[in-house]
């Protein structure tokens, strides 16, 4: 880093202690930004790495909450509210017991460059609580989400700030959370938030984009630095849940093979190819652990606490959940022959593992870039949403020109910034010159 990029990152971290994930985030953005810095002086002069790094506004709130014996329980809800340049606030909420402030601070601060690049007029932001959806009845996730409405609902709105879903929410979580809205502002804004179903104002693509979208991404990346394409290769993906099971789907339909997948308890191995469907009413249906897989596959086999990234394989996708591929998965995937990884999840790769993976010439997709596609489908739902249309009509060819256009963005950045392939730099450096640039121009000191 420069002097000059080095003292911001210092002072930053002084004002945020204790955020580890966002000072992660934050270095792996500010590391990449100072040749657009010496290139665009004016920047520098208006303080926009400063304000960019600041968010907006934060809000914390009590979720109480009663279980289904009546015993009281508390939890803490967050909102953050990151950058709105180029658009409202966007971005998930995520339900999950390791969910602090840092969190969410650092997944809306990498969601400001991920909206940006896909053009659309979004700006960034992520919420969500420490409470833990595992082994709850249906009754106490649906009193769980009312009761974060009730907070957050003043603070929303389809120009303000529109939540969508992440870790532990999913379509069923934003139906309890859009009724609650509904219910106390006497409003139907289907805009407010996204993910919906569509019986009800969602678009049935949301549900599939951010894990079609990885493929769509990876296989542009492939063709652009090995030539290559996801045909007859094998694949990993870590996790189970929405990313990384349509992800599961999409790579199976453009001819590879994923051989595991996995879940917070273990690694299921299926030398026959992982059964989507299988997967699907496991974890979407019946919500229950990976392992239930053997059930009907006897042939599998289920490592518990197994490490993923051991299994040799061609392509790589990490779809659980930050710092989930580490220094030594790196060099392990590496030797096996890996040769494309690509994030579905929010920052999976630790900086020494992706060091490690782009230094062997594997090809590697950050997040920000690859798992856009969730976000830009969102984008179009609140378009739907905003003209009162019943026509869900966005489709499958849409997200994959939209994944196409983020994967140029990123290359022709990279190629100007003399870094040919390198998509860290490339994402980081076309996100941060739309939302600049956008700041320039309404003079937002
Ligand atoms: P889900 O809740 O649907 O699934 C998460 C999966 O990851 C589950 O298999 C879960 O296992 C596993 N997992 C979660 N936390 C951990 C952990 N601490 N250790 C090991 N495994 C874990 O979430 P999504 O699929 O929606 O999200 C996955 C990732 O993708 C996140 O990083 C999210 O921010 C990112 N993302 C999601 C988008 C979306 O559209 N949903 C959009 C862009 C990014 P278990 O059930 O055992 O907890």
């Amino acid at each position: 880093m420069s002097d000059t990029i080095d003292s911001l990152y210092e002072q930053i971290v002084s004002r945020s202690p204790g955020e580890s994930e966002f000072h992660q985030a934050l270095y792996e953005v500010l590391e990449t930004l100072s040749p657009v810095l010496d290139k665009h002086p004016e920047y520098k002069e208006h303080k926009i790495i400063e304000l960019l790094c600041e968010p907006e506004r934060q809000i914390i709130f009590r979720v109480p909450w009663e279980d289904d014996n009546g015993g009281i329980h508390v939890n803490r809800g967050f909102r953050v509210g990151f950058n709105s340049a180029i658009g409202p606030y966007k971005g998930g909420l995520r339900f999950h017991p390791s969910v602090t402030l840092g969190t969410i601070k650092f997944l809306a601060f990498e969601q400001t460059f991920k909206n940006a690049l896909t053009g659309l007029p979004i700006g960034s932001g992520k919420g969500g609580s420490d409470f833990d959806p595992k082994g709850k009845s249906d009754r106490e996730i649906m009193r769980f989400c009312q009761s974060f409405m009730t907070q957050l609902y003043r603070y929303l709105g389809e120009s303000t700030d529109v939540p969508a879903g992440d870790i532990g929410v999913g379509t069923r979580e934003i139906g309890y959370l859009f009724g609650q809205y509904k219910r106390i502002t006497q409003r139907y804004e289907s805009g407010v938030i996204t993910g919906k179903s569509p019986d009800w104002g969602g678009t049935w693509i949301r549900k599939k984009a951010t894990g079609y979208g990885v493929v769509f991404f990876c296989e542009e990346m492939l063709k652009a630095v090995h030539d290559e394409t996801i045909k007859g290769k094998t694949a990993v993906v870590s996790g189970s849940g929405n990313v990384a099971t349509y992800a599961m789907e999409k790579l199976k339909v453009s001819g590879a093979k994923v051989i595991a997948c996995s879940d917070s308890d273990g690694v299921i191995i299926d030398e026959n190819g992982i059964n989507v469907d299988t997967v699907i009413d496991l974890k979407e249906v019946r919500r229950v652990r990976i392992s239930e897989y053997l059930t009907s596959h006897p042939t599998a086999k289920y490592i518990e606490n197994g490490n993923i990234w051991e299994i040799p394989c061609d392509i790589a996708l990490p779809c659980a959940t930050q710092n989930e591929l580490k220094e030594d998965d790196a060099k392990l995937l590496v030797k096996n022959g890996c040769i494309a990884v690509c994030e579905g999840a929010n920052m999976p790769s630790t900086p020494e593992a992706i060091s490690i993976l782009q230094s062997n010439n594997v090809a590697f997709g950050p997040g920000k870039a690859a798992n856009a596609g969730g976000v830009a489908s969102s984008a179009l739902e609140m378009q739907v949403n905003a003209m009162h249309s019943a026509s869900y009509d966005y489709s499958e060819e849409r997200l994959h020109e939209i994944m196409n256009h983020i994967h140029r963005a990123c290359c022709q950045t990279a190629e100007e910034f003399g870094e040919p392939h390198n998509y860290v730099l490339g994402a980081n450096i076309a996100g941060f010159r739309r939302v600049a640039n956008a700041m320039l121009a309404f003079g937002l000191i």
